[in-house]
């Protein structure tokens, strides 16, 4: 949870990115050659599509492979290595995993560090400055806005993502997952399970109500 190490003192160059490409954009849609919805898509592509999927199949394969799954407790950086998710912003990850005792949730509070190899993009909410300082403070009323009920005899751990270590949650495999193909068991991973702000998908005819 320290936070000594966040080079936060100096401009943040994740901001500086942020406002260079918020500059470019303006332009871009000013000139007439950028449509803003497109760019949406685009944007939510990254977030909750493509980005994701990597650290997906970590999850899975660590559902199923009880040796991947201790490699990814013990060194994630190195773990997620051997799948080839590697590089800017997953330097050094850190993974933790969700039990019937202890549900994890991630957070940067000082700006939107995240694993971008694994995770890709953060969502807007991520980088918002209600969610990072109510995540400290009050993680079970925030979980709690995610729809995300977490028992009383559940410790809830909140980790500080920085510019040097960041974290990624292994989620609890779902109920009636048993017979699934690792392939499978990865399309049940969402974004916000890595998060901790949400769970796997129900596998179909289990749990949920529909
Ligand atoms: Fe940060």
């Amino acid at each position: 949870m320290a936070h000594d190490d966040h080079s936060h003192g100096a401009p943040d160059p994740h901001e500086r990115l942020t406002s260079r490409v918020k500059a470019i954009e303006s332009l871009l849609v000013e000139k007439g050659l950028l449509d803003p919805a497109a760019m949406a898509k685009m944007i939510d592509m990254y977030e909750s599509r493509i980005g994701p999927r990597n650290g997906a199949k970590a999850v899975a394969r660590a559902w199923t492979d009880a040796d991947y799954r201790h490699r990814l407790l013990s060194d994630a950086t190195a773990a997620l290595a051997e799948l080839g998710f590697t590089g800017m912003q997953g330097e050094e990850v850190i993974v933790v995993e969700n039990t019937p005792d202890v549900h994890n949730l991630i957070v940067c509070t000082l700006c939107s560090c995240y694993p971008w190899p694994t995770l890709g993009l953060p969502p807007n909410w991520y980088k918002s400055p209600a969610y990072r300082s109510r995540a400290v403070i009050d993680p079970r009323g925030v979980l709690r806005e995610f729809g995300v009920e977490v028992p009383d005899s559940t410790e809830v751990r909140v980790w500080d993502s920085n510019s040097e270590l960041r974290y990624m949650v292994l989620p609890q495999r779902p109920n009636g997952a048993e017979g699934l193909s690792e392939a499978e068991l990865a399309e049940l991973v969402t974004r916000d399970s890595m998060i901790g702000v949400g769970f796997p998908a129900p596998v179909s005819g289990q749990g949920a109500s529909s």
